[in-house]
C-alpha cells in the first residue's frame, strides 16, 4: 500500500512506546532495541537501557486464574 501521497502527518495511531525512565518516546518498530531471545522478545530503551517491555512471542497470553 503506497497511498501516502498528500503529505499527511505521521500518524500517531501506532503503538508508541514510552520510557518512564528517560522519557524516550518512539514507535516500537522505530528506535527501540528489540532483543529476541528464543521465544521471548525484550524491548530495551536505546537511551537508558530500561526494559520497557518483555513478552513472549508464543501464542496469545494466557489469562491468569485468580480463583
Ligand atoms: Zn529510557
Amino acid at each position: 500500500m503506497n497511498a501516502d501521497a498528500g503529505g499527511s502527518p505521521p500518524s500517531r495511531g501506532k503503538s508508541v512506546l514510552f520510557c518512564p525512565e528517560c522519557r524516550f518516546e518512539s514507535p516500537l518498530s522505530d528506535g527501540w532495541l528489540v532483543v529476541s531471545d528464543g521465544d521471548e522478545r525484550t524491548i530495551v530503551c536505546p537511551k537508558c537501557g530500561h526494559v520497557a517491555d518483555h513478552r513472549s512471542a508464543r501464542s496469545a497470553p494466557t489469562p491468569q486464574h485468580a480463583d
